[in-house]
């Protein structure tokens, strides 16, 4: 078994959209920064990849890179999952904290959940998804998401099968406004 956590932090900016989990939120702020901004998924790229010792987002996808500035952070949850297949290993579940003023998350939880949890390949209930707000941290113009990850050996998949997998995941969209997988 392996563990990984992960943090993030973006800020938010008015004007654009909010991406969280691969959801958009209907909110006058979005999350500026890296990618699309997308905090959850972020957080999410980085546990995996520190689950099995592979590095951070930054390694694989330098924010100083213009290639992906506005990129859809599905791609690097999608490389993080690459990461933890070749280690080995698949997940056995993950539990996430948003830490946000506002918009509230509680009507989006669920989506969310069931978002994230397409895009591992696990079940639903295996995907936490909490939220709380930022009482006397004065972080209001932040979102802040932490992520823990449990990993098990994967007995009996092999890398192959689990790399057809990846492939197959490749059609789970998040809504399309975002371009995707630019070179
Ligand atoms: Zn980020």
């Amino acid at each position: 078994m392996r563990i990984g956590y992960g943090w993030d932090s973006h800020e938010f900016k008015p004007g654009i959209p909010l991406r969280i989990g691969g959801i958009e939120i209907p909110h006058p702020r979005g999350l500026s920064g890296h990618s699309d901004g997308d905090v959850l998924l972020h957080a999410v790229t980085d546990a995996l990849l520190g689950a099995v010792a592979a590095g951070d987002i930054g390694a694989y996808f330098p924010p100083s890179d213009p290639k992906w500035k506005g990129a859809d952070s599905v791609i690097f949850v999608r490389e993080a999952l690459h990461q933890v297949h070749r280690a080995g290993y698949t997940i056995a579940n993950l539990d996430s904290t948003l830490i946000l003023a506002e918009p509230r998350i509680g009507p989006y939880s669920r989506k969310i959940q069931e978002h994230v949890a397409e895009l591992l390949d696990i079940a639903p209930s295996a995907v936490g998804v909490k939220a709380k707000t930022p009482e006397g941290m004065g972080t209001d113009n932040a979102a802040i998401a932490q992520v823990v990850v449990l990993l098990v050996r994967n007995e009996g998949r092999e890398l192959a099968e689990l790399e057809a997998l990846e492939q197959e995941l490749e059609g789970v969209g998040t809504g399309g406004i975002l371009k995707r997988g630019r070179n």
